[in-house]
């Protein structure tokens, strides 16, 4: 999850308080915009489910909550009062612009890497060739994030 607009600190409580069977809940960073215009900061953090929901039953969990937040989608990577993004669904793997899992851009993006590392070290995505961990070893220089 990510927000840079508005009370983002309550908007991700409030997501996450909105989420059924949460198992865990990494801190949150604040880290700069990568791509898009000039923007704010941003908090992001990574959150944990059990669900027995199907992936685009969560898909439409995840665009619920940033209606609630009152998302408006102007520019592409622009600022938002949330962002709601499936990066890992178990093992499963999907290629459908409308849900690609595990998450395309998660593998570059330090704002991910750092608070996933904190949920699950030793997780080794599909098509990775080391696990969480040893990939934010690879970004500390982008610490501070
Ligand atoms: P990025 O995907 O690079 O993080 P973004 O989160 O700003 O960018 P959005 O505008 O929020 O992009 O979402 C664009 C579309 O991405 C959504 O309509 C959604 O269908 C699709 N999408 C594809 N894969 C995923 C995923 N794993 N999680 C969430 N949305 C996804
Ligand atoms: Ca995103
Ligand atoms: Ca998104």
């Amino acid at each position: 999850m990510g927000s840079n607009l508005g009370d983002s600190r309550q908007l991700l409580m409030t997501a996450i308080n909105n989420l059924s069977d949460v198992r865990a809940v990494s801190g949150v960073y604040e880290t700069a915009p990568v791509g898009g215009p000039t923007q704010d900061a941003y908090l992001n953090l990574v959150v944990e489910i059990s669900t027995s929901l199907e992936p685009y039953e969560l898909l439409s969990v995840c665009q619920g909550l940033e209606q609630e937040a009152r998302r408006v989608r102007a520019v592409r990577w622009g600022p938002r009062t949330l962002d709601v993004d499936i990066l890992l669904y178990g093992e499963l793997q999907l290629t459908d612009p409308d849900l690609t899992i595990p998450h395309p851009r998660m593998y570059e993006r330090a704002f991910v890497l750092y608070p996933l590392a904190e949920l699950a070290p030793e997780l080794l995505p599909k098509g990775w060739e080391a696990p969480v961990a040893d990939q934010v070893i690879e970004r500390l220089g982008d610490w501070p994030l």
